[in-house]
């Protein structure tokens, strides 16, 4: 019989998870009920932060920090390279140009030196992402912000949950984005939301997820709304919303599990020569959405393929996080980058590969992906 795949990361949902989802469906509300705004406050709480604004998945929430921070033709963004490519399509959403800058080579991390090489007078704002659940240099990063006026959305779907010198990400930036995605810490299926201490942002935030309509105005009586931007129907529903909250009580076991494995594969992978395992600055608590681990030998490189092919023949659901964005056939064709402008990101990417790291793993599955690693590994030292 061959083994059950074990997947890269996946959603745990238990019984009380479908009771909460059960009792949503049998409320007089399926949407823009109570169980968005209890949402809200309690990721709020749970991130300590001010403001949170739900909305129905991570690309969502990109696109209303970019709107919310006034990102217009003309305008440019920077990101990292090594991420999904919503952290920077939600730049081009809004007119704005996204710049890349090259990453750190131990972390993949956006680096703050390439950020400030790529800061012109059209600069508007920085999309640090906290790759694989490891919070950028945020001190350095608001620095650079702060001195050249620029807005910090900090994209935070790996990062729920982490923290940066002893406090959890949310309010480290401008702007905090989550994703409530299957594969991420806790899930809605599909969801985001958008955190923030400005209550400006706040405001824009909330009429951007209903079409940029207000009901908060005087007008022609009782009824009266006003569409004042134009906006979208990014609304998150109240059946994702209690979901999410029941998901929420279990992030901390979850985040407690995912740095389980990390520190299992780390005391078993670690005196392997042929590759590296991720760090995790002093500073930092990760959260560990990825363990992405790099191939160090030039012919194990080579063959990465056939790593990554004998791996998933295992059972084992590794993946590759990620092709460099900037090298996807859209931004190549529209801003001419090539192969070679982003050293440290494409190294990054020919030797990564994604082991496999969730809340529903067992020690079995654990030891599994160790031995099955070690073994086939040998071959290429
Ligand atoms: C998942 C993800 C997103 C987008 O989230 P969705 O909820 O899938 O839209 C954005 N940025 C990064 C880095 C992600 O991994």
């Amino acid at each position: 019989m061959p083994r059950k795949l074990i997947q890269y990361s996946t959603q745990l949902i238990d019984n009380n998870d479908i009771k909460a989802v059960t009792s949503a469906l049998k409320s007089p509300y399926l949407t823009q009920g109570p169980k968005v705004a209890e949402f809200e406050s309690k990721v709020a709480r749970y991130c300590g932060v001010n403001y949170s604004v739900a909305m129905n998945s991570g690309t969502s929430a990109l696109h209303g920090a970019c709107f919310a921070a006034g990102i217009k033709k003309g305008d440019e963004v920077i990101t990292s390279p090594i991420t999904f490519v919503a952290s920077a399509n939600c730049i081009l959403y809004c007119g704005g140009t996204p710049v890349f800058a090259d990453v750190d080579e131990d972390t993949a991390l956006i680096s703050a030196e390439q950020i400030k090489e790529k800061i012109t007078p059209r600069t508007k704002a920085i999309i640090p992402v906290d790759y694989a659940g490891h919070p950028c240099d945020m001190d350095e990063i608001r620095r650079i912000a702060k001195k050249n006026d620029l807005f910090v959305i900090e994209d935070a779907a790996h990062s729920m949950g982490a923290a940066y010198n002893g406090k959890k990400v949310g309010s480290l930036a401008d702007m905090t984005i989550l994703s409530f995605h299957a594969v991420k810490h806790i899930t809605t299926g599909e969801g985001g939301m958008v955190l923030t201490n400005n209550k400006d942002l706040y405001d824009n935030l909330i009429k951007f997820r209903t079409h940029g309509i207000t009901r908060n105005v005087s007008g022609d009586g009782p009824w009266y709304y006003e569409m004042q931007d134009l906006g979208y129907n990014y609304r998150l529903t109240d059946i994702q919303c209690a979901l999410g909250i029941s998901q929420l009580k279990k992030l901390d076991t979850f985040i407690k599990i995912r740095r389980r494995i990390a520190a299992a594969y780390k005391a078993k992978l670690s005196d392997l020569k042929e590759i590296s395992l991720p760090t995790e600055r002093t500073n930092v608590r990760s959260s560990y959405h990825l363990y992405p681990v790099r191939l160090k030998s030039r012919r194990s490189i080579a063959n990465k393929r056939e790593i990554f092919q004998s791996l998933r023949s295992a059972g084992i659901g590794v993946n590759v996080h990620y092709i460099p964005v900037p090298l996807q056939p859209y931004y190549r064709n529209k801003f001419g980058y090539k192969t070679g402008d982003f050293p440290a990101a494409e190294a990054f990417y020919q030797s990564e590969i994604s082991l496999p790291i969730h809340q529903k793993m067992t020690s079995d599955d654990i030891s599994f992906v160790i031995s099955a690693v070690k073994r086939m590994l040998k071959k290429y030292s």
